[in-house]
């Protein structure tokens, strides 16, 4: 692999004023200077000016961090920590200083080749289909076994033939082999708002995952994903997972922007649902990707309106849950200590059932997770809020 070309310039930016720490989840977790963005940034502006010798202290911080992008947001110098970050963790894989998890290779060698990983995902998608879901990240949900979100689209718009704007829907990678009735839901909920949407045939994972994991094969998916979505007359590109989102925006950006599906059902004001009597209580959480990523204001009040639900932002709603793509995988103990602080309310939280919504499927898994590893101990259900819009089966080919 080649390394990435480091950007050194981008260092002297930082001005040490120490705005990010508060906002750095592993620096609230261990009060360690250089487990906080002003610290990586210093280990990595020292190491690349010859100052400091490659060690294993760098390659440790550098491995900590969760790429939560919660310091960019915060930092008023403007210093592209995310940038840096990326280039940094694929320099450490490329001169093996840091090594993936196996199940991350593998899967990073997978995701490009969307026929073969929706086959090797359908055991999952069969056993969460049947209510057996084998691993404490599948959370419940009820996936096509066999139809693909393409397929159900086609003919969808056939039956509904919708003549408003025309989008072109990004399926994803992980969201298509697993959680694929997310994309139904999407897709019904589009088409009920009179929206005309296409599904690229040609379209591959957006390439968070090499990103998230510093592999080899980013630079090829964002090609692809360049031909796909390019050349196609759509008023919108849109996206369901604000991870994938935020990572083809990267590949498409200037020429045509990634919008956030739920951000851009805000401006038509979606199809309301009723829900008279429900004593259900919905608690919004905002994935990273989302506000520190795509740098929207969170998800628009019309649309969680239009949810039908009582609704509240969960505490700390702009805070990491800790999943940071693949980091509960590569760094479970930290993930799941900064989960067990942000998912507390929920045991003590009104309402019954009490739901948490986000719009991020890995944010989804890790948000299960709390119950399935004991960290809340009440019954909740984890939810797209697009899932919460869905007309379902009033509303169906
Ligand atoms: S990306 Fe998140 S975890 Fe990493 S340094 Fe920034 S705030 Fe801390
Ligand atoms: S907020 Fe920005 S300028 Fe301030 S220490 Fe953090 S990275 Fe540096």
């Amino acid at each position: 692999m080649d390394p990435k070309p480091v950007l050194p310039d981008y260092f002297s930016n930082c001005t040490h004023c120490g705005f990010c720490l508060a906002v750095c989840p592993t620096y609230n977790l261990t009060g360690d200077e250089n487990n906080s963005p002003r610290g990586r940034l210093r280990l990595w502006s020292e190491e690349a000016a010859g100052r400091l010798t490659q060690d294993e202290w760098t390659d440790f911080y550098t491995a900590e961090c969760v790429g939560c992008l919660a310091c960019e947001t915060a930092c008023p110098a403007n210093v592209p920590y995310g940038e840096l970050f990326e280039h940094t963790r694929h320099d450490h894989v490329a001169a093996g200083r840091f090594k993936p998890a196996l199940a991350l290779r593998v899967a990073a060698a997978a995701v490009g080749r969307p026929a073969w990983f929706n086959l090797a995902l359908l055991p999952a998608r069969l056993l969460r289909r049947l209510g057996l879901p084998l691993h404490r990240f599948l959370f419940k949900g009820r996936p096509a076994v066999l139809q693909s979100t393409a397929d159900y689209t086609r003919k969808l718009m056939q039956r509904y033939r919708p003549t408003g704007p025309r989008v072109a829907f990004l399926t994803g990678c992980l969201m298509e082999a697993a959680f694929r009735e997310i994309n139904f839901a999407t897709v019904r909920v589009l088409i009920e708002n009179n929206v005309q949407v296409i599904i690229p045939d040609d379209q591959t994972c957006c390439g968070a995952f090499q990103e998230h994991t510093g592999l080899e094969g980013v630079d090829a998916l964002r090609d692809q994903n360049r031909r796909a979505f390019l050349p196609l007359d759509v008023d919108a590109v849109v996206s369901n997972s604000s991870g994938c989102g935020y990572a083809l925006g990267k590949s498409l950006a200037p020429d045509k922007p990634v919008r956030d599906v739920l951000d851009f059902l805000g401006e038509l004001g979606p199809v309301r649902r009723e829900r008279h009597g429900s004593t259900a209580r919905l608690y919004v959480d905002l994935p990273c990707h989302l506000v520190h990523g795509q740098k929207l204001a969170g998800i628009p009040s019309k649309v969680l309106d239009a949810t039908g639900h009582r609704w509240e932002f969960a505490p700390n709603a702009r805070d990491c849950c800790g999943s940071g793509g693949v980091y509960n995988i590569q760094k479970p103990e930290n993930a799941h200590a900064i989960l067990a602080s942000k998912s507390a309310f929920l045991n003590e939280a009104e309402g019954i059932p009490v739901i948490l919504g986000t719009s991020n499927h890995v944010c989804m898994m890790q948000w299960h997770s709390a119950g399935a590893s004991g960290l809340v101990v009440r019954p909740y259900e984890v939810k797209h809020i697009i899932q919460l819009l869905d007309p379902g089966v009033d509303f169906d080919i």
